[in-house]
């Protein structure tokens, strides 16, 4: 049972790219302009069914595909004081966007009971991810929550956040006291011009490399940074971003632009592969050498620098698509399981949290995530290559923001 509201987005097509504009109504076109109906998810209630038959969680459960469940994210806002032009482009995410009301959010008991409930099924990872996950008030709380959940057979969580770094130079301390693991920390340059076009706010880049400082002085090591690579944006800083993090303990990611969401404009010229990412970094002097994943379903191909030290990490979720084996599901700000970053559709565990009977003990919910995760087949980026501009068609997809990346 589905209900919800649509709306449309306006993309007027100009001769440097596409852009989206919020709209209330389809109204008439014209040679430049057409409407895109998309939905806000947010509003739409799916209703979950508890199982007749209830049962105990057995620490491991897997998917149609026989993926084991054992990453979840969760997005603790759809807030974020940046504006990345690939994520939440200012002419959507303007001053009359709806964000989440406070009550929608799940509150930092429901976090910690859902993410109980998984742990009982196989994960042993969490990351707090958003929107910008260090706005949520008093975050350090939740960590030490979360902190409190051990695996089935004792052992401690891998607990990590994704931040933009804006405020982990003041915060870094208090994470790692609350008990947060690592920290993985968003750069998309070193230049600072590029970056301010990038975050599109006028954030300086010597603030974030002040964060990452903090972080690994804090302990939150070895700190990961995430640079997504926009042709024509910040190409040009993929060999200064290597040469900087080169000899460093950090780990640099450069991560393919997505096809996420519906309102980035998002177009595969845009993209820079992966192995055009280690060539141009090979011929800079920088020779690659691969190295062996740390676990299965892993989403960064690692290689370490043959002479010197250093690792980075190729993320290649356009080009070279890592399906098979990703064990990774997605909590919503609101509490929608999402069991795909492309997936069209969450289900909306916080109906069952709040259920105003009481009906839905630990055990019924759990029985539902047993359910969700085994009927899972989804594979979307594995199915994108060939027919990429009619899976990227703003039809449904959900934002990065919103679903936590
Ligand atoms: N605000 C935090 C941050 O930026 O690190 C956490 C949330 S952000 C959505 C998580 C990660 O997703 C960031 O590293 C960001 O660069 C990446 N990301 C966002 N939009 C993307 C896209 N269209 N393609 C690839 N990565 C994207
Ligand atoms: Fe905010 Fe992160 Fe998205 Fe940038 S990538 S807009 S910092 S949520
Ligand atoms: Fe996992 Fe979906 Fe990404 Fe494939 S497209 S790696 S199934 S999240």
């Amino acid at each position: 049972m589905l209900s919800g509201f649509f709306y449309s987005i306006k993309i007027r097509i100009r001769t440097h790219g596409i852009f989206a504009v919020p709209s209330q109504s389809v109204q008439s076109t014209s040679m430049t302009e057409k409407f895109i109906p998309i939905v806000d998810h947010r509003q739409q209630q799916a209703v979950l069914r508890v199982p007749s038959r209830l049962e105990e969680p057995t620490g491991q459960v897997m998917d149609a595909f026989g993926r084991p469940l054992h990453d979840l994210r969760i997005s603790v806002t759809d807030r974020c004081n940046f504006r990345c032009v690939y994520c939440m482009p200012k002419d959507i995410f303007d001053k009359d966007y709806l964000f989440l009301p406070q009550t929608s959010l799940l509150n930092f008991e429901e976090i910690t009971r859902i993410a109980r409930i998984f742990v009982a099924h196989g994960v042993t990872k969490l990351r707090l991810t958003g929107g910008e996950p260090l706005l949520r008030k008093n975050i350090e709380k939740l960590i030490t929550m979360l902190r409190g959940i051990s695996t089935p057979d004792g052992r401690e969580l891998d607990i990590t956040l994704t931040t933009n770094g804006s405020l982990l130079a003041r915060k870094a301390q208090s994470l790692r006291d609350a008990g947060l693991t690592r920290v993985t920390v968003s750069l998309d340059s070193l230049n600072d011009a590029t970056f301010k076009q990038m975050n599109d706010v006028d954030f300086s880049v010597s603030d974030v490399l002040d964060g990452i400082a903090a972080a690994h002085d804090a302990g939150l090591g070895p700190i990961k940074i995430n640079m997504v690579v926009k042709a024509g944006l910040n190409d040009q800083e993929i060999v200064p971003m290597a040469r900087h993090f080169q000899n460093t303990p950090h780990i640099l990611r450069f991560i393919e632009y997505m096809d996420v969401g519906a309102s980035n404009g998002w177009k595969l010229d845009d993209v820079i592969p992966s192995a055009e990412v280690a060539q141009r970094i090979n011929d800079a002097g920088m020779t690659l050498r691969p190295v062996d994943p740390n676990y299965n379903g892993e989403t960064a191909k690692r290689w370490r620098y043959a002479d010197g030290d250093g690792e980075i990490g190729l993320i290649s979720s356009v080009t070279q698509a890592f399906c098979h084996d990703c064990s990774r599901a997605r909590l919503s700000t609101e509490g929608k399981l999402y069991t795909c970053l492309f997936a069209t559709e969450g289900h909306d565990l916080r109906a069952l949290l709040r259920d105003p009977l009481g009906t839905h003990p630990d055990l019924a919910i759990s029985s539902v995530v047993a359910q969700l995760w085994r009927a899972r087949s989804d594979r979307y980026s594995e199915q994108r290559s060939q027919n990429t501009l009619e899976l990227s068609a703003p039809k449904k997809k959900i934002e990065m923001s919103y679903i936590g990346g």
